[in-house]
């Protein structure tokens, strides 16, 4: 199998300066699937409410997204809100509900727990622990996270660091993080707290990547109108994570390279629209020619 992912599966509701999308789906995993399906098989562990909309599991299906870690709990789906100003990079979250999140309790199946390549996406850091103790001998583990979490719950994070191989983190988040100001030695930090690589986002100024044998500096797309960059780290992970998955080794460094420029690419598409409306309408063709208008632009 391809890709376990656990995190959040959600109804939005998002304000930016080009209009509001109230309850739109959204959630950390449901952008990290529909990216990361673009290259590897993705299984979901996840719950929603009885109120989640059925159309919108459908929308995971139709696009051979496995549901069966998707459970249907009594009780209200995540519910996330925020608002954008003029500066989309940064955001504020202006209500979390964790709902049905509050009780869940992940078991894997027999098929799941033999997953090689698995995705903490940004989720309570005890759920994405629990979710990591059933799986048996994971190749590769990628770590997600968000300020709820690291003001809320930092020691089980902190915790759940130590057992994972990358961590993604944006500008904000690091420094939340760690207490340094100064984005190298943030990440250093982190790196000292387990994962040997961490994956700093910068919003419409892309994605710096560190390891202590190799540093990569990954542009964004140059987009000329985003609409909501709700997702877009989600969306970045999702492209990085399913490129990595569908190679034969992901240790390699120039495929890390390569991985990270998925990432940006795919989540070009994400911030073009609500919700997942523009990703999950990118085709493959237009994936390798955001991938190649990337490459000649940092040619030189
Ligand atoms: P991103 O813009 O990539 O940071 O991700 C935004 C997505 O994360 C939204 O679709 C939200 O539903 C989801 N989200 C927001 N806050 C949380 C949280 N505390 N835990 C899990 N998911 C969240």
């Amino acid at each position: 199998m391809g890709v376990l992912v656990v995190g959040s599966v959600a109804l939005d509701s998002v304000k930016t300066p080009f209009g509001e999308a109230p309850d739109a789906l959204g959630g950390s995993a449901s952008y990290f699937s529909v990216a990361a399906r673009h290259f590897a098989p993705v299984a979901m562990v996840a719950v929603v409410g009885e109120d989640f909309p059925q159309h919108h599991i459908d929308f995971f299906r139709a696009r051979d997204i496995d549901t069966s870690g998707l459970e249907v709990a009594p009780g209200r789906t995540f519910r996330w809100s925020g608002e954008y100003g003029h500066d989309f990079n940064t955001r504020r979250t202006l209500d979390t509900q964790l709902n049905v999140f509050a009780a869940f309790q992940p078991r894997l199946s027999a098929q799941h727990r033999r997953a090689r390549h698995v995705f903490l996406a940004n989720i309570h850091p005890e759920l994405q622990a629990a979710v990591l103790d059933q799986v048996e001998r994971p190749d590769l583990v990628v770590l997600d996270t968000m300020n709820f979490w690291i003001q809320g719950s930092r020691e089980a994070l902190v915790d759940t660091l130590g057992r994972v191989d990358i961590v993604l983190l944006n500008d904000e988040e690091v420094r939340m993080l760690t207490g340094e100001a100064h984005l190298v030695r943030a990440a250093r930090r982190v790196m000292e707290m387990g994962p040997p690589m961490v994956i700093i986002k910068k919003g419409e100024h892309g994605a710096l990547l560190l390891t202590r044998e190799f540093a990569f500096s990954a542009p964004a797309y140059p987009i000329e109108e985003i609409h909501d960059p709700t997702g877009a780290g989600d969306t970045f992970a999702g492209g990085f994570l399913g490129y990595l998955a569908s190679r034969p080794d992901w240790r390699e460094e120039a495929e890390i390279r390569r991985a990270a420029i998925y990432g940006t690419v795919l989540a070009s598409f994400t911030v073009e629209a609500f919700s997942l409306d523009r990703l999950a309408a990118a085709t493959p063709e237009e994936i390798q020619a955001r991938f190649q208008e990337l490459r000649r632009m940092v040619t030189f």
